[in-house]
């Protein structure tokens, strides 16, 4: 399994260890995990979605995620397919993780939009994100907007950290599908149904999120007005998505990643940086490789 070291978003690093420095935040959130949450999701999902596994594999969705579980050396989470027509997927759970995957998800997108969103969600589990991630969303979407309104303190850094948390997962997707995969997924979810998969242009799409970008990073007006439009939000719009993971392919790091996830590249045993092929010792430390 590829360390989260490697490919996590340094914003969403950051704005994680701030969480998990709050003493006792991370073994509370842990006990409410296990005790409750993910009992109780487990058991929902159990009840009234679909879960499936090799002896219940409709279209190959279940060989689908373990496929790209193997590619990641994940283990494979239990899998649920749940009816709704929004195309979405959600992973939740600490010492039990699950994936559910909407139907909408599979009737909105095309098979290789389909892994991009499940190498994202795989990306989640990677990092960690999983745990606080459940909570997030619980306490986010439990909330009146008063109530919201006096947790402020609370809510805004969970709702910046969720927001950078979707662009490490995204580069997972990248490392498995390419960024012109998440790209096009972006642009599937952001505006049009399967039908129009086989038209949509996804070069005008990326022109459209610099287009974005510069109106994100214009004049300070401009600037307020866009985190106004995001700061309840828990991702970060499609633009962003897109810009992010094309500019991250284009990095060293992500050159690194990508090595190491198919073998070209490995990791010394001593200490533990990358070394490269042909290296009879490690460049780094003089382990003999
Ligand atoms: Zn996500
Ligand atoms: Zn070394």
């Amino acid at each position: 399994m590829i360390p989260s070291t490697y490919f996590i978003h340094p914003e969403d690093e950051k704005a994680l260890a701030a969480m998990k420095a709050v003493p006792g935040f991370d073994a509370l959130m842990k006990k409410i995990m296990e005790l409750f949450y993910e009992k109780y999701l487990h058991g929902v999902n159990m009840g009234s979605n679909m879960r499936l596994s090799d002896a219940q594999d409709p279209r190959g969705y279940y060989r689908r995620v373990k496929r790209i579980c193997g590619r990641l050396g994940l283990d494979c989470p239990e899998v649920y397919l749940e009816t709704n027509p929004f195309p979405n997927a959600y992973t939740y759970g600490d010492t039990r993780v699950c994936m559910v995957l909407t139907s909408g998800l599979f009737d909105y997108l095309t098979d290789d939009e389909i892994d991009s969103v499940i190498a994202h969600e795989c990306g989640h589990i990677l990092c960690h994100h999983v745990l606080y991630h459940t909570m997030a969303r619980t306490l986010l979407t439990g909330l009146s907007n008063f109530m919201k309104a006096l947790a402020a303190p609370l809510v805004y850094p969970l709702y910046y950290w969720y927001r950078k948390s979707e662009l490490s997962a995204d580069r997972v997707a990248t490392l498995l599908c390419g960024a012109d995969s998440v790209a096009r997924t972006q642009l599937r979810l952001a505006g049009g149904p399967k039908a129009l998969a086989g038209e949509v242009d996804v070069d005008e799409w990326v022109k459209q999120a610099e287009e974005y970008e510069n109106i994100r990073s214009g004049s300070v007006w401009d600037k307020f007005l866009q985190m106004l439009a995001v700061m309840n939000q828990d991702h970060p719009f499609a633009a962003v998505r897109v810009r992010e993971a094309r500019k991250w392919s284009q990095t060293e790091g992500f050159r690194i990643v990508s090595g190491l996830l198919d073998g070209r590249i490995a990791i010394c045993p001593e200490c533990h940086q990358v070394v490269e092929p042909g290296w009879a010792f490690c460049r780094h430390c003089g382990h003999r490789l």
